[in-house]
């Protein structure tokens, strides 16, 4: 059974795509927390970053990071995020990096 980002992917659930290349695809999310809010996901289904493969191509992750920032014209700044397993909140099981910009952000989170 594919994944919910998946399934954004294939379009069988609405979303919006913002970047997409051969191993990563991005959408908005659905409950932004700042007026950028932006998740980027591996296309291969890892269900997260304690799962994480020693191969691969994690280093896209970072790159569409800063391609997606600078396409947002996050010049200020920007955050980026991994929530993992259950007392990070994961809800997710897909991985994902939380791209949020836009506004001054609070340290440390929550
Ligand atoms: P996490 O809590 O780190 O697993 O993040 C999951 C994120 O997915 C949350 O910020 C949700 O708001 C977001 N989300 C859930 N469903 C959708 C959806 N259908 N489209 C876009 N984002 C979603």
């Amino acid at each position: 059974m594919p994944t919910l980002f998946s399934r954004i992917l294939s379009g069988e659930i609405p979303g919006e795509i913002v970047f997409e290349n051969e191993k990563v695809f991005a959408i908005r999310d659905i409950n932004p927390v700042a007026p950028t809010h932006i998740l980027i996901i591996p296309k291969t289904e890892i269900v997260g970053l304690s799962s994480l493969p020693a191969e691969g191509d994690h280093l896209a992750i970072l790159n569409a990071a800063k391609e997606i920032a600078e396409q947002e014209g996050l010049t200020d700044g920007f955050r980026l995020v991994i929530n993992d397993g259950a007392d990070a909140g994961q809800t997710v099981p897909h991985l994902h990096a939380h791209l949020i910009g836009g506004r001054a952000l609070g340290w440390p989170p929550g």
